[in-house]
């Protein structure tokens, strides 16, 4: 199979950018329990138009950040956020955010507030909750919050002034669905403990899928078990907690880095380079047609590749897959999730009316930089990620005795510190 990208309706003035042949072999894996801990996480589609990357150095340092509008402080309007998750392509499990703000003393903090809402509210549809230092708190719900809930909180609670404010995204309408996933591995699990024990011991955790590592020289189960996860404090719980089994607390260790994302236009779909750099037409991914894809009516993604039916970003396509990868190969440079500054509940920080904003300055800023050369390092030895990752987590050990753990998501990288 021709190892370029040839769409129908692709026209060059300028020549076709294609991908040199490999210089270094691909190692061959199931080889080392290394290999065992490769991510397998599905990748997402590399760009979007409103995301796409391009060579400009200012946009290659571009992070991603919780973009979200101001909270609305009043409660005369009707309490009903959008859910985060829902988009036009896929719909899971509802999710409302919300601040409370003015906890009274009594129930300022996690256990209080916690089994205030459970036994004197009886609010069954908590999915996370995080009380903060400052009588401020984080609560996800899978139902909304409605004005008579809160009214209880009030009168339960004997004080007025809690309030419960949504948090709104600014944009739902995004043209994919970039819920990134992360894979974790907790290590020497018995065998006779069942991916069914795991989840049962731990209702809390909010684990996407689980199951036990294969090995694949030998064809038989591993005592390691691979966690996947979209939800950040769970992947962080795991990494810096652990799990607990049968009241034992078993380690958890981040995946194998995946291969880097080669870039990919998102005008023309082709490898190797930016939309800002593109000689073709623009292509539907989705169907024959030139329309920008969120304008794209079909259910049925047909590639202009290889006709198969995916969009023609997705990792699952075979003339992608089979594009060698080299040195030369240019890649979607690695985005930040959730970058240091912002690990503090922003909204929270930003009030006016929080006496602590940021409880660690010297903290937040070794982070930064822990973060900023990771990325830099990423990006610069996109083949060699595996062994940059243990130089930063070295490196931050020994320098600044901070405990890094770093996740990862296609090319976007996440850091659990402990
Ligand atoms: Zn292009
Ligand atoms: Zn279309
Ligand atoms: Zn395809």
């Amino acid at each position: 199979m021709s190892h370029r990208l040839a769409p129908p309706k692709a026209t060059s003035t300028k020549p076709k950018p294609t991908l040199k042949p490999p210089a270094t072999k691909q190692k061959k894996s199931g080889e080392s329990v290394a290999d065992l801990l490769k991510h397998q996480t599905p990748k997402p589609p590399p760009q979007t138009f409103a995301t796409a990357t391009t060579s400009s150095n200012m946009q290659n340092m571009q992070i991603l950040s919780r973009s979200r509008s101001p909270i609305n402080k009043t409660l005369d309007k009707p309490v009903s956020p959008i859910s985060s998750r829902e988009s036009s392509m896929s719909v899971s499990e509802s999710e409302y955010k919300y601040t409370v703000r003015n906890l009274p003393q009594h129930i300022a903090t996690q256990k209080s507030f916690y089994s205030f809402l459970i036994t004197t509210i009886n609010l069954r549809s908590i999915l996370t909750l995080k009380v903060n230092f400052n009588r401020t708190a984080l609560l996800i719900t899978s139902a909304p919050i409605t004005p008579a809930i809160i009214n209880q909180f009030r009168t339960a609670s004997g004080d007025a002034n809690i309030t419960v404010d949504p948090i709104n995204k600014k944009s739902l309408n995004t043209p994919f669905p970039k819920v990134p996933t992360f894979s974790v591995v907790i290590r020497s699990v018995e065998h006779d403990i069942t991916e069914a024990d795991i989840m049962n011991q731990n209702p809390i955790l909010k684990i996407n899928r689980l199951h036990r590592i294969i090995s694949k020289k030998t064809n038989r189960p591993t005592p390691l078990i691979r966690v996947i996860s979209d939800d950040k404090p769970t992947i962080d719980h795991l990494l810096t907690q652990g799990i607990t089994i049968f009241s034992r607390v078993y380690d958890c260790e981040v995946s194998h880095p995946p291969p880097p994302t080669p870039l990919q236009c998102s005008k023309c779909f082709q490898l190797g380079h930016g939309p800002n750099d593109c000689p073709n037409k623009p292509i539907c991914p989705k169907c024959p047609e030139s329309h920008h894809p969120s304008k794209c009516t079909v259910i049925t993604a047909k590639c202009p590749f290889c006709q198969g039916s995916h969009p023609a970003w997705s990792r699952q396509c075979p003339v992608i897959k089979e594009t060698p990868i080299t040195e030369n190969t240019p890649f979607v440079p690695t985005k930040i999730i959730d970058p240091p500054s912002e690990f503090a509940d922003r909204d929270i920080a930003e009030d006016p009316d929080s006496p602590h904003s940021d409880p660690n300055p010297t903290q937040t800023l070794l982070r930064q930089v822990i973060a900023f050369f990771a990325k830099i390092l990423f990006d610069i030895f996109p083949l060699q990620k595996p062994k940059m990752q243990q130089i930063i987590e070295q490196a931050s050990l020994h320098a600044f005795e901070i405990i890094t753990k770093i996740s990862h998501s296609g090319h976007r990288i996440r850091f659990s510190f402990n």
